[in-house]
């Protein structure tokens, strides 16, 4: 389950290594499209430093988990979710995790009718 930094995708999208279509940058965090969008905005925003969960990042540097939070919101305010937005994190294989380097799901641009889907 856990990947290391050497063959973790999104290490790889943020050394560039692995193109995406990429909308936000800070010295901290990477904001790119989600290859398979589950909403007409889905963008992921990680950190730059690799972390296999969210949980893992806010032990290590929460400052960081902040700048990621921070990041989700300007990307919501450049792609027009003034109406508001849904922020996931999936957390580990059960909950659905299939890339083990934090990350949030920022999802807009269509009613969210259930708290939960
Ligand atoms: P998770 O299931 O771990 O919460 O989310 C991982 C997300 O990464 C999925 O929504 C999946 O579509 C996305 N994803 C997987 N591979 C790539 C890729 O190569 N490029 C981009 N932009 N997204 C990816
Ligand atoms: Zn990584």
């Amino acid at each position: 389950m856990t990947t290391t930094a050497a063959d973790c995708l999104f290490c790889r999208i943020v050394a560039r290594e692995v193109p995406a279509e990429v909308v936000h940058e800070t010295d901290t965090t990477l904001a790119f499209r989600d290859i398979t969008p589950h909403a007409p905005v889905h963008v992921l925003v990680v950190p730059k430093a690799h972390q296999p969960t969210v949980v893992d990042t806010a032990r290590t540097d929460p400052r960081v988990l902040a700048d990621v939070l921070v990041a989700a919101g300007e990307v919501a305010r450049s792609e027009g979710l003034e109406q508001g937005y849904r922020l996931v994190v999936n957390t580990g294989p059960d909950a659905g995790q299939t890339v083990f380097h934090t990350h949030v799901h920022v999802l807009g641009g269509r009613a969210m009718t259930s708290p939960m889907a």
